[in-house]
């Protein structure tokens, strides 16, 4: 497929590009945090000095976190797949998930009794909800709901010959919906892009949503947005059902009895 190839091969570039020079700004930035720090305990009592140091301080630290997801995107940490309970995933992380939201927004999250497991890494799974959940967030200036939903879908024969990365058959649905300013179809059409932003300057590096299609791909799943300006978005991330059981963590870490690792 021509598109997802142009994509695949965009973030290729911007992954080599990348990589070496967000190391080596991640460490000058932590110098000038470092230093900022120490001059802030020199200047105790100083408050107008103080609350530009604060504002320094504020802007490294966006400078780093931007450093760090450029590492993250060029790194592309190879992925660790295993079936994976995506509901409990989801239940898991609903704490972090309102953290993340702020008060002002609701966050709903309705995940199925039943267990279907998908073959993925759990913690890029977590951090594409996380990142997702964050942009609605930012849709959502005056406040709004976010609901995540758990679901099982099938995806048929008509819709895979349509979209020509899908293959029919059984997925796991994710489905985070926001009740912001929905999305323009040109902003829709360049969403994946590396580097493509609408959010104000030192706010969006544009790498949310290229690392969760990166994550989707790579796990032989499928991404789509559905949106109405003022109304809202819906990203859907179908990730393809196994019947493979979870491996419990724990048990596997303790080995049995006179077992010498
Ligand atoms: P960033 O969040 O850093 O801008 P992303 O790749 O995550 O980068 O998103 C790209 C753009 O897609 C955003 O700048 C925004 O315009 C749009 N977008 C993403 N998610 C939403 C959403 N839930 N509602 C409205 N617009 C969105």
């Amino acid at each position: 497929d021509e598109a997802a190839l142009r994509q695949g091969q965009k973030m290729e570039a911007v992954g080599q590009l990348t990589g070496g020079m967000a190391h080596d700004f991640n460490n000058i930035l932590q110098i000038v945090q470092a230093n900022l720090d120490l001059i802030k305990e020199d200047m105790v009592g100083n408050e107008v000095t103080l609350s530009r140091l604060q504002s320094a301080s504020a802007a490294a630290e966006r400078g780093a976190r931007l450093t760090q997801q450029l590492l993250a995107f060029s790194r592309r940490q190879p992925l660790a797949p295993r079936p994976t309970n995506v509901g409990r995933l989801v239940h898991d992380l609903s704490g972090l998930l309102r953290h993340a939201l702020g008060e002002r927004i609701t966050l709903e999250v309705a995940v199925p009794a039943e267990a279907w497991n998908a073959t993925i890494d759990p913690g890029q799974l977590e951090n594409a909800i996380l990142n997702l959940a964050i942009n609605a967030r930012d849709a959502m200036p005056e406040g709004g709901t976010v609901r995540v939903e758990v679901s099982n879908a099938t995806l048929d024969r008509r819709y895979a010959s349509l979209h020509s990365e899908v293959s029919p058959g059984s997925y796991v649905l994710i489905d985070v919906i926001d009740t912001g300013t929905g999305m323009p179809a040109e902003v829709v059409a360049r969403a994946f892009d590396p580097f493509f932003t609408t959010k104000q300057e030192g706010k969006g590096t544009g790498l949310g949503l290229s690392m969760v299609y990166g994550f989707v791909r790579q796990s032989n799943g499928h991404i789509r947005i559905d949106s109405a300006i003022g109304q809202g978005t819906s990203v859907k991330l179908y990730l393809p059902r196994t019947l493979d059981p979870v491996v419990d963590a724990a048990s596997e870490a303790t080995s049995p009895a006179g077992g010498t690792a």
